[in-house]
C-alpha cells in the first residue's frame, strides 16, 4: 500500500478525518446507495456502536486514520448499512483502499484469534513495541499468521495452463496456486502442486513478482515455467477441469487486481 503509515496505537493528536472499520467474519459494513456503496463514516459508526473500548488501530492512509472492530452479531447494524465480502470492496473502492481494508480484515480477525496464551492460556496483551500479542505470564509472543503460497504460470509454446479450481463460484480458469509446505524451497512447492493437480512437470521456474492476500492471510509470491513433460489429469479434489489455452480464445479470468491475472497477461502480451 503506498502512502499508508501503519499505527499500533490511536495517534495522540491527529487532526484529519478517522474512520472505524466494522467486520463481521470475512465481511465489512458498507452504506447502501443506489449505484454505489461506500464505507460508513466515523459519527455513523461511533453513534452505534461502542467504541470505549479500544478499537484495533491500523494506520493513516491519505490523511485518514483508520482502525477496526469486529462485532459478532451480523443483523445488528446501523439503518441503511449491510456487510459485504471484503474481497468484493474492489468494486467500490481503490486500490489502496482495497489492500487497507483486507489489511484491516486480517488483523481484526488476528486479534480476536489470539486473546489467549497458546501455550499457557491466559489472557494476552498487546505487545507495546510491535504488530503483536503478548502473554503477561509465560512471555509468549503471537505475530499475525502469514502463510506463504505460489502461483505459477506454465506455458507450452503459445498455450498456457489454466484451470478450474473447485471452490471458484464461477466458471473461472486460473493458474494454479498452493500453499508452501514446510521444509519446502519455492520451486519445490511450485513443481509439486502442478503435479499434484495436473500431472505436469514444469522446468525454468522463474520469480515474477508477489501479492499480500489478506482473505486467507496468504502472501502469494508468483512464478513462471515452462511445460517440460506429461498428459494434463486432474486430481479431481482441487481441481475440476484444465486445458491448454491460446492468447486467442482465453476462458473467463480472475479478477484484474489479482496477481493470476497478471501472470495470465503476461503470457497474452508476449
Ligand atoms: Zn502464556
Amino acid at each position: 500500500m503506498e502512502k499508508f503509515i501503519p499505527l499500533l496505537k490511536s495517534p495522540k493528536i491527529f487532526n484529519g478525518e478517522t474512520m472505524v472499520l466494522v467486520y463481521h467474519n470475512m465481511d465489512i459494513l458498507v452504506v447502501k446507495e443506489n449505484r454505489h456503496s461506500r464505507l460508513p463514516d466515523y459519527n455513523l459508526i461511533s453513534s452505534y456502536y461502542d467504541l470505549s473500548i479500544m478499537p484495533i488501530a491500523l494506520g493513516i492512509m491519505d490523511g485518514v486514520y483508520y482502525s477496526a472492530i469486529h462485532v459478532d452479531n451480523r443483523n445488528d447494524i446501523p439503518v441503511g448499512t449491510e456487510f459485504m465480502k471484503v474481497r468484493h470492496l474492489y468494486k467500490i473502492s481503490n486500490e489502496n483502499l482495497f489492500y487497507l481494508a483486507g489489511f484491516g480484515h486480517q488483523i481484526a480477525d488476528w486479534d480476536r484469534s489470539f486473546r489467549f496464551c497458546g501455550k499457557c492460556g491466559a489472557n494476552t496483551v498487546n505487545h507495546p513495541d510491535e504488530r503483536a500479542k503478548l502473554c503477561p505470564n509465560c512471555g509468549h509472543v503471537i505475530y499475525p499468521k502469514i502463510s506463504p503460497a505460489v502461483i505459477c504460470s506454465v506455458t507450452r509454446g503459445d498455450e498456457i495452463l489454466l484451470a478450474r479450481g473447485s471452490k471458484f463460484s464461477k466458471p473461472v480458469y486460473s493458474v494454479l496456486a498452493g500453499f508452501v509446505e514446510p521444509g519446502e524451497t519455492l520451486e519445490e512447492t511450485v513443481k509439486r502442486e502442478i503435479m499434484e493437480e495436473t500431472s505436469i512437470t514444469v522446468k525454468n521456474i522463474k520469480y515474477f513478482g508477489n501479492q499480500p492476500w489478506p482473505f486467507s492471510s496468504s502472501m502469494m509470491m508468483a512464478f513462471t515455467a515452462d511445460y517440460a513433460s506429461g498428459e494434463i489429469k486432474i486430481d479431481n479434489k482441487e481441481i475440476i477441469d484444465a486445458a491448454w489455452y491460446k492468447a486467442a480464445n482465453l476462458p473467463l479470468l480472475p479478477t484484474s487486481h489479482s496477481i493470476a491475472h497478471r501472470l495470465i497477461m503476461n503470457f497474452v502480451d508476449k
